[in-house]
């Protein structure tokens, strides 16, 4: 195997060691910049408390296997967990925590409080109204486990070093050669950064932007207090604490404190730099609280108390995956010590494979625009995921930092009453409030209701039955030069197609897993536009670019709209000097020209099913291409559309969107986007129609079939043209069949739904390709 230098002899760098030299790449050194292995970082802090269920697949499965693996080891105390509810409102988060467990494969329960003091003891059930147990969680002790993993590591070739501080990162021509400490060399084929609060400094000597935060948290450890340590580990998020047994003393953190950002600079230079000083007063609350969940404590006090520093994100997910800017240079940073050995494992796959075993998409550090990697966007976001850890979290609650991306039709949008929602930075409209709201809208339940408006309805409707305009600006668009043959190699389909035509495709990894779906017009000989998913697209394009290909990211010079409805063609046909009769301009099709003064791209698809363009043009001409097509619109009763219209549309026609409904652990087939050859797919990616409850879930709640959970939901929404509330689900094929009777998971209530033939509105595409 190469050459591997790891920064770092944390929990997360000793995992990646042992992973590493498990593959058979036995050349790994280890350089921490403290001492064996109570190093100063956050491993040698932190309580160790593992929580495996959270509403991300993929990190419930980091911290599964790291679970798995460190009870292998010895270094797990299988305790279990239970989180309390003191509200009704925390009650019916724990039950949507239980549907995130079945969805994952985390069984838990949901226990009434006197249940909830049979395992706790101590607790004063009067304060509480039920709790989540999931007798799988338990306790790590990080530096015990690191110490494991890098002796296995050692004893298959791999030389751990303490007390050399890594000053420099070297490279030659964008790759990197090594690093080097004050007074010695290592060379290296490639090198990975677990410096965790670090990174960023480490990061600064590659020249790699790392965007995250450290920031202090409460920890404290009382006297006596009647503990054990078979209680389980406790949370009690309504007042954002959590505690755990040390013999009879607790341990308790906060998160409920002033923000604590933590300047690198003003860490201590003694031997616990990530241990800052105790800070009492934010700290009272807390301890009231505690005593209240448990009252023994009233008679402890604290023996020790320390703020101890960790990594923040700005999306709470970990940083994972080599540099766009440096090749091999490696990133495995903010894992919490839940997830370091699943962290380190799929490092591990990614870097000896080329590909983690599992879909990483929310992890990889290259997903950030340039804006979100910007130290004021990460700072002040990562504050809010801080402050946020005990939170009940809506997805589609807003963020602390708007307005970073506007298209450049944000004023005519404001004047027409949008109400934005954001996405990677973009604001995008999710209804217009001008539009009038239908006169018997649906009722619908109060978590789904959330963001929302019954004018969605309205919106979706008119779509159907006139024109309406969706701002599309937000999607990326890659402007490709070379030959076809290098967007075919990456992608499903054949785009060595006459110029003019758009093909509708995903990007495949080597294994054939889904990286992201496209579509690639094919604007010249050598000419291609890809419109993809966002900043992983572009890395994915440049890191297999060839010489003489060309890969530039057009998005924030670009814009444009989709123009959907009956009436698109009469309204866009005065206006161009471009043939958009059915003869002259079929589906799938692209075509340059001019809309009134505004040179477009125009490309014959539908993102919501109906007959219509996208409309692309330069940022400058953005206001103008909007204000050309209102005003001609006029007659035909264009109306302005936002996102949950486009939600339900899409849905109804079955069109998946990625990183939601499929990922690199999907291939084509199993996901529906071309017939399935002869082998079977073991699951697919299947409709299902819900009785009209007033329920519509929201994405990854479980199905079930017969009582047991069989996959889960990637999205839903209601489809007005078909009269029931959508959802598309992971099935085993074996009930992926119409007509099989299934139930989701809801908030404690089962919905039942039913498969359904796709897509259930238009599927002759009769309105499309009229
Ligand atoms: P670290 O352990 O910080 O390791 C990074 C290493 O890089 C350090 O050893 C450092 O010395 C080394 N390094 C840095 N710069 C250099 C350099 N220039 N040269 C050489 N070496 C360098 N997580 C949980 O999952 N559950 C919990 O209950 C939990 N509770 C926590 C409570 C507290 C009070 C704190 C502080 C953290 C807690 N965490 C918890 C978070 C957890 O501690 C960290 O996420 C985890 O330990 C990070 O591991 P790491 O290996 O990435 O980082």
């Amino acid at each position: 195997g190469p050459t591997v230098v790891i920064i770092g002899a944390g929990i997360v760098g000793c995992a990646l060691a042992d992973e590493l030299t498990g593959r058979g790449w036995t050349d790994v050194t280890v350089l921490d910049q403290g001492p064996l292995f109570e190093t100063g970082g956050s491993s040698s802090h932190a309580p160790g408390l593992v929580f495996q269920t959270e509403p991300s697949r993929t990190m419930s499965r980091l911290a599964r296997y790291t679970v798995e693996k460190y009870a292998g080891l010895g270094c797990f105390a299988p305790v279990g967990s239970l989180e309390v509810a003191t509200t009704p409102a925390r009650l019916a988060e724990l039950h949507r925590r239980f549907g995130f467990g079945q969805s994952w494969g985390v069984p838990s329960s949901v226990l009434d409080p006197a249940a909830c003091a049979t395992l706790f003891p101590l607790l004063d059930k009067s304060i509480i109204v039920g709790g989540l147990h999931v007798p799988s969680d338990g306790l790590v002790p990080p530096v015990r486990a690191a110490e494991v993993q890098a002796a296995r590591a050692t004893s298959l070739g791999a030389r751990f070093l303490g007390n050399r501080a890594v000053t420099r990162v070297t490279s030659r021509s964008g790759r990197v050669t090594g690093v080097a400490t004050a007074d010695e060399e290592f060379p290296a084929d490639l090198v990975v950064s677990c410096a965790g609060l670090w990174g960023p400094a480490i990061g600064a000597m590659a020249g790699v932007p790392i965007p995250l935060l450290p920031m202090a948290h409460q920890y404290v450890r009382t006297t006596a207090a009647g503990a054990s340590d078979d209680l389980p580990i406790l949370r009690h998020q309504d007042r954002d604490l959590y505690f755990r047994a040390y013999g009879d003393r607790f341990g308790v953190g906060s998160h409920r404190h002033e923000p604590m950002p933590v300047d690198l600079a003003d860490l201590p230079g003694d031997a616990h730099p990530s241990k800052l000083p105790f800070t009492p007063d934010t700290f009272r609350q807390s301890w009231a609280a505690a005593g209240e969940l448990i009252p023994a404590l009233r008679g402890a006090t604290l023996e020790d108390a320390f703020n101890g520093v960790l990594s923040v994100t700005a999306d709470g997910f970990p940083l994972l995956g080599e540099a766009a800017s440096l090749r091999g240079f490696w990133v495995a940073e903010a894992v919490r010590v839940t997830h370091s050995a699943g962290a380190a494992k799929a490092v591990a796959e990614w870097m000896a494979d080329g590909r983690p075993a599992i879909d990483l998409h929310e992890c990889d550090l290259n997903r950030f625009d340039a804006a979100q990697l910007a130290p004021d966007y990460v700072r002040r976001r990562a504050i809010r995921t801080f402050a946020e850890t005990d939170g009940i979290r809506h997805p589609a609650d807003p963020p602390p930092v708007r307005n970073v991306r506007v298209s450049p039709f944000h004023p005519r949008q404001a004047e027409l009453g949008a109400v934005f929602g954001e996405a990677a930075g973009w604001e995008r409209p999710l209804w217009y409030a001008t539009n009038p709201p239908p006169e018997a809208p649906r009722p619908r339940d109060e978590w789904s209701a959330r963001h929302w408006s019954p004018i969605a309805e309205t919106e979706a409707r008119l779509t159907r039955r006139r024109v309406a305009l969706y701002d599309m600006t937000p999607l990326t668009r890659i402007n490709v030069t070379g030959p076809p043959s290098f967007l075919s190699g990456l992608t499903a389909a054949d785009v060595d197609r006459p110029v003019g035509t758009v093909v509708y495709t995903c990007l495949l990894d080597p294994a054939g897993g889904i990286r992201g779906d496209v579509t690639v017009a094919r604007l010249g000989e050598d000419r291609f536009r890809v419109g993809g998913n966002g900043p992983l697209d572009v890395d994915w394009l440049r890191r297999h670019a060839p010489p003489g290909v060309s890969v530039r990211d057009v998005t924030g010079g670009t814009c444009g709209v989709g123009l959907w409805g009956p009436a698109a063609r009469e309204l866009v046909a005065p206006l161009t000097d471009v043939d958009v009769s059915a003869e002259g301009f079929r589906y799938y099709r692209a075509r340059e020209g001019y809309l009134g003064t505004v040179p477009v791209l125009l490309l014959r698809l539908s993102g919501v099913g109906e007959l219509g363009w996208e409309i692309y043009t330069e940022a400058q001409y953005g206001l103008r291409l909007w204000d050309t097509l209102w005003e001609a619109g006029r007659e035909h009763g264009l109306i302005a559309a936002g996102r949950l219209a486009f939600d339900s549309l899409r849905l109804e026609k079955g069109y998946r969107t990625w990183g939601r409904d499929m990922t690199t652990e999907d291939g084509p087939d199993q996901a529906g986007l071309r017939p399935a050859g002869d082998r079977v797919p073991d699951r697919r990616l299947t409709c299902l129609l819900l009785a009209d409850t007033g329920d519509v879930p929201l994405g990854r709640e479980p199905v079930y079939a017969g009582g047991f959970p069989v996959g889960h939901v990637t999205g839903a929404a209601y489809g007005w043209s078909v009269g029931a509330p959508i959802a598309y689900a992971w099935l085993p094929s074996a009930l992926a069949v119409p007509g099989t009777q299934v139930e989701i998971g809801y908030f404690g209530r089962l919905l039942l739904a039913t498969v359904a033939a796709e897509p259930l509105f238009d599927p002759q595409n009769e309105r499309l390709r009229r």
